[in-house]
């Protein structure tokens, strides 16, 4: 058994796949090829919002994100402790200071009381200002933007969505990376909607921030491509990985998402009387990036699956206050707990769309 089957999955579409595949190689357009725009538009409807911007990885997206909103030295950005990496590394790369909030336990998302302490706190501090939140939808789950947004307007703050793991998900018919002034999401195989390499998007519903960011991506390019107006990156997404995505995309909004929240509703059905589940809150619809229980006794848990053959993995067994390259950014420890017990009780099972009964059976 696997944690994510992708070979399952490229079994399934092996022939469109590799159609489009080949299209792109004999066309030879390997950089922003036609695939490229109309991804980016097949994206931005999916999502709901104006324009969609590709690039290289998930973490450029946050990168490019961070820069189109002119982040830097000397400004606070707020991002959960219980994330993956990248979320920090990007602000803190670019010179500003992450500050970290603690989360909730029952949704595993940015707690606002949490946020709303740390603000006040910066604000207080008076060394930094306070620019931004970075909110992450952690295992396929939007954060609570309503009360985000309150909090936004209320110090006068910019909302990033951090969504590489969200894509799919919604809140009231909302789709994930519509959120906040400006969202991204990554395409990295084992994310909800995943490519053959790295790959990554920027979502806006702002034209100038979206002109930027398809300067920023090709090395700050003007209106020509020798005509450099800005530092940039380079940081595209391939032809051939666009190809491959239309494909994925088609089977994400035909089948693969349905069939995930069938599975996580199994699981959810077998394990709930046995196991802390992962709730979803009135009108939120998860896109299921992890299947993740919280357990006291997490090691005899994950020896006794080891012991079955059932894939587990720990989704994230360190905060980000306590990772080394990030101990430059002094955190109020004693003010992010439940990251801390997240960190010693998660544990996430295998969720893909290709699981069958009996895989299913063995868990
Ligand atoms: C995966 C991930 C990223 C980075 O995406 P890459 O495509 O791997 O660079 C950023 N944030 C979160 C929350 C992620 O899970």
């Amino acid at each position: 058994m696997e944690f994510i089957d992708l070979k399952k999955q490229y079994k399934v579409l092996y022939n469109e796949i590799n159609k489009r595949v080949c299209e792109v190689l004999s066309n030879a357009n390997y950089i922003l090829g036609a695939e490229v725009a109309q991804l980016e538009k097949e994206l931005a409807e999916y999502v709901g919002v104006r324009h969609c911007v590709t690039c290289a990885n998930g973490t450029d997206a946050l990168t490019l994100a961070l820069k189109v909103l002119n982040i830097g030295t000397g400004d606070a950005v707020f991002v959960p402790s219980f994330t993956f990496f990248a979320s920090a590394e990007t602000i803190a790369m670019l010179g500003a200071t992450p500050v970290f909030t603690d989360v909730r336990e029952d949704t595993f998302n940015i707690c606002v009381e949490s946020l709303e302490t740390e603000i006040k706190s910066v604000i207080k501090e008076g060394t930094i200002r306070p620019k931004a939140i970075m909110a992450v939808d952690l295992f396929g789950q939007c954060a609570d933007y309503s009360k985000l947004e309150a909090i936004a307007k209320k110090y006068g703050l910019l909302i990033i969505e951090d969504g590489a793991q969200g894509f799919g998900g919604s809140i009231n018919g909302k789709m994930a990376c519509s959120f906040g002034d400006i969202a991204t999401t990554s395409f990295f195989p084992a994310k909800p909607l995943g490519c053959y390499g790295d790959g990554g998007a920027v979502f806006t519903n702002n034209d100038r921030y979206a002109d930027t960011l398809k300067s920023l991506r090709f090395h700050g390019k003007g209106s020509d491509k020798y005509d450099n107006i800005r530092l940039g990156y380079n940081s595209r997404l391939d032809t051939v990985q666009a190809a491959i995505l239309l494909v994925k995309l088609k089977a994400f909004k035909d089948y693969e998402l349905t069939q995930r929240n069938i599975l996580a509703e199994n699981y959810t059905r077998e394990l709930k009387s046995k196991l802390n589940v992962p709730i979803v809150p009135e009108g939120f619809v998860s896109s299921w990036a992890q299947y993740t229980v919280k357990i006291d006794a997490r090691d005899e848990f994950l020896q006794y699956l080891r012991d079955k053959g059932v894939p587990s993995m720990v989704y994230y067994p360190k905060g980000l206050h306590k990772q080394t390259a990030l101990s430059e950014f002094p955190s109020h420890a004693a003010r992010l707990p439940v990251t801390d017990k997240l960190c010693k009780t998660v544990l996430s099972l295998p969720m893909h769309p290709y699981m069958d009964e009996q895989d299913f059976r063995a868990c």
